[in-house]
């Protein structure tokens, strides 16, 4: 059986591991950096019954809710407002908020391989998709690219490794392996999400031989975007919200769009005059919000620009 450590709610950052019974590398697993992006979450709860301890070699620590004071308030982020997954490496004497980056980065130093499973929340809908920073340590990004192939997603996106205070940042400050992964959102839980998530989880565990088996990727040709510029991979700063209003999203997401067309529309609901929100771009619709009440700056939608195919 998997030994939850001294009890999941007595913890800074509450964890399961799953001990082999031969030694080999350590698998991190972290859902719920966002309190609301329930599909990782669920995911990761049943992993915990799922990896056969019998045959594991090495060591699997799985988070299901890194942000526990997020998931209570039903929210991304904590009381202290400040986001997660902009916060590593974080302040062991900080607010909640830093001290759970504080401790997640202690969890991944500690790591050989890293997955961090995200969803939209409830804000935003995304594509299916698999990133990785695009480290300068060959070896490392190696092991990223086949990872993320094992991991199965019809997107494989590879950003800038110049972006702070993520659980990557933090993996490629400490020479980790990792990958991160993206699925629907909305604030539901949807089951197809979490399948995926959990076979994916799965098929690394292969993809690294800390299971038997065959990594059989449902992704025979996934669509693979190398894209080293800064802000590469940066989904809040695309397409922000020019004003205050009601949002609606008008195509569907993985279309392929073209400079000028319609994204959505935001209305101001004090004087109802429409803006509308067009492409200044070529490529694939990966993000959009499928929340309607927009404040000023708020991300509209992302684009995957048909950058460098591998
Ligand atoms: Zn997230």
């Amino acid at each position: 059986m998997p030994s939850v450590d001294e009890g999941l709610n007595q913890m800074t950052v509450p964890r399961i591991t799953i001990q082999g019974n031969q030694d080999g590398p350590t698998l991190l697993i972290i859902a719920g950096i966002h309190g609301d992006e329930y599909e990782s979450i669920e995911a990761v709860h049943r992993l915990a019954e799922m990896v056969d301890q019998s045959a594991l070699v090495g060591k699997v620590v799985l988070v299901p809710i890194a942000n526990r004071p997020a998931f209570s308030r039903q929210s991304r982020i904590g009381d202290d407002a400040l986001d997660l997954a902009r916060t590593f490496p974080g302040h062991a004497e900080g607010t909640s908020t830093q001290q759970i980056a504080f401790e997640l980065t202690r969890l991944i130093e500690e790591a050989d391989f890293l997955i961090d499973l995200h969803t939209g929340g409830q804000a935003l809908e995304i594509a299916p998709l698999v990133g990785y920073m695009l480290v300068a340590d060959q070896t490392v990004l190696d092991r990223q690219r086949r990872m993320a192939q094992a991991f199965g997603l019809p997107i494989i996106w590879g950003t800038t490794p110049q972006l702070e205070g993520r659980s990557l940042s933090a993996a490629r400050d400490a020479g980790v392996t990792a990958i991160y992964a993206e699925w629907g959102g909305g604030g539901g839980c949807q089951q197809a999400g979490v399948e995926a998530y959990i076979a994916g989880c799965l098929r690394v565990l292969a993809a690294i031989e800390m299971l038997p088996g065959h990594v059989e990727s449902q992704e025979e040709r996934p669509f693979v975007v190398e894209d080293d510029r800064e802000q590469s991979g940066h989904l809040q700063r695309n397409y922000p919200s020019p004003h205050a209003g009601l949002y609606r999203a008008l195509i569907d997401l993985q279309a392929s769009v073209l400079p000028g067309d319609e994204l959505g529309y935001l209305l101001d609901v004090d004087t109802l005059q429409k803006t509308v929100i067009r492409s200044s771009q070529s490529g694939q619709l990966i993000t959009r919000r499928i929340l309607p009440a927009v404040n000023p700056g708020d991300c509209l939608a992302v684009i995957l620009e048909n950058a460098e195919l591998q």
